[in-house]
């Protein structure tokens, strides 16, 4: 599998990389966010939905699943399913993965059966305090090019 680590010093240059991406998603794109509570996945769709030229603050959906601003580009569809642990049933997520707009979910491992099968997958591990691990994991061509387009014009790899 096609694997890239980019190296952030601050929550601005995690930015910076998220808006580039969300320069260059497409309608359908779904994104999958993993790492530990204040690791940036937040921070990440916020800068995501910039680069989509959304406005509107993007705030973490916990307690609501989902949050759509259409204010952008493109639809995002932004979801937080960490309270989804005991959850087995069907919620309609396909609904959201097969529309117009980007999905991006944090914690999707907890809805692993339920996602498409190609996605970009995104972890971000805290090595220090403003330092960051960005790893990129797609799956599927269209997410690896999409990938390659990323890193090297952000030129960190
Ligand atoms: P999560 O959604 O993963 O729980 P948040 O994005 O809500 O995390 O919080 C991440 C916190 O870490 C923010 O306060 C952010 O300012 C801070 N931070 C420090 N350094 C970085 C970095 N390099 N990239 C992203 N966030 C960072
Ligand atoms: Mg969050």
């Amino acid at each position: 599998m096609t694997k890239h680590t980019v190296r952030t010093n601050s929550p601005e240059v995690t930015t910076k990389l998220a808006v580039r991406l969300g320069e260059l998603v497409n309608p359908g794109d779904v994104i999958t966010l993993e790492g530990d509570l204040g690791a940036g996945k937040t921070t990440f769709t916020k800068g995501l939905a910039k680069g989509m030229g959304i406005r509107k603050n993007v705030n973490s959906p916990t307690f609501t699943i989902m949050k759509e601003y259409r204010d952008g580009r493109l639809p995002l569809y932004h979801m937080d399913v960490y309270r989804m642990e005991d959850s087995e049933e069907d919620l309609g997520f396909d609904e959201f993965f097969e529309g117009e707009g980007v999905t991006v979910v944090e914690w999707a491992h907890l809805i692993q059966e339920q996602l498409p099968p190609d996605r970009l997958g995104i972890r971000i591990l805290r090595v220090e305090d403003e330092s960051r691990e960005i790893i990129f994991e797609p799956i599927g061509d269209h997410y690896i090019g999409l990938c390659k387009e990323l890193i090297y014009e952000s030129n960190c790899d």
